[in-house]
């Protein structure tokens, strides 16, 4: 028996103590022992990527200690310093909005919404990125009304991060598109870059916290935990579903899907005769 299992064996006998057999009770643990290693490899996780950027600014600060720098490497080192601290920040604020949404203690608002004018918004929140690196940034969003009922700040933060991903990700010049369509009963999200696009190898991973393509990240800066948090919206917050195709140096699709309908059709629909 696995160590996902726990057995409790008990002899029977009768009044005599003549042995009548043997009953055991097998019990399935393994969600708890599954929730148990979960929790030992995040914390092990976050360890690990709390103590590369302090360990830089300990080194850095040992050399500014030491004083036999020129002013300028002092400079340098300050700036170092100062970039490790954002990048502790960064990570410490992920940890926690992440921590929150997944714990219950942000109370999720679902209301009755248009999904197109949640994605305008995010959108209208990523536009300026995308000029600055002369990202050519498209939405094609349908013509049809696309009623969800959805926290519209938790899905439009989810988007964002999608969007941000793919300017981050998308070299200057090129192209990103955010698509919307209906299908049957669900509305389609879909954010495209033309950007250096993700390994075979690496894809299974990419909604895993903290997880990194080592071959993207040389310069960009991140904490490995957005695509996790949108991963937590989009399928746990809104029974929707996400997916990832991608071609190294072609680009990258994440499609997004989110039950259509608003709050009163679902209750409708419930309560409706059979036909
Ligand atoms: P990060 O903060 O590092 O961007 P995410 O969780 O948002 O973390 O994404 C995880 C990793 O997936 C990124 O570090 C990057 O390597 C890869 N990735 C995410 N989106 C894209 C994309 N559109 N194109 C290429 N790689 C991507």
């Amino acid at each position: 028996i696995s160590n996902q299992y726990r057995a409790i064996a008990t002899n029977l006998t009768d009044e005599n103590q003549v042995a009548l057999g043997t009953v055991v009770v097998v019990e399935n643990i393994g969600v708890e022992a599954d929730e148990k290693t979960q929790h030992a490899e995040f914390v092990s996780s976050v360890a690990h990527e709390l103590k590369t950027p302090m360990s830089g600014i300990k080194a850095y600060i040992e050399m500014l200690i030491d004083g036999d720098c020129e002013p300028e490497e002092a400079d340098e080192l300050y700036g170092f310093i100062n970039d490790q601290i954002d990048r502790l920040t960064r990570l410490v604020n992920s940890m926690l909005n992440l921590a929150r949404i997944e714990s219950g203690v942000v109370e999720i608002k679902r209301h009755d919404h248009e999904l197109n004018d949640i994605l305008k918004t995010a959108a209208d929140v990523i536009s300026p990125t995308a000029t600055e690196k002369d990202i050519k940034f498209t939405a094609e969003l349908s013509d049809m009304y696309l009623p969800v009922f959805v926290d519209k700040d938790m899905l439009g933060q989810a988007i964002i991060n999608l969007l941000s991903n793919a300017v981050k990700y998308t070299p200057n010049g090129r192209e990103v598109r955010l698509r919307s369509r209906m299908e049957d009963t669900t509305a389609v999200i879909e954010v495209r870059d033309t950007g250096l696009g993700i390994p075979e190898n690496s894809l299974p991973h990419i909604f895993d916290r903290f997880y990194r393509v080592p071959e993207n990240n040389r310069s960009a800066a991140g904490t490995g935990l957005g695509l996790a948090l949108v991963h937590f919206i989009v399928t746990n917050v809104h029974n929707g579903s996400i997916s990832v195709q991608s071609q190294v140096d072609e680009g990258t699709c994440f499609t997004v899907t989110i039950p259509l309908g608003h709050k009163e059709q679902k209750r409708k629909k419930q309560l409706a005769p059979p036909a």
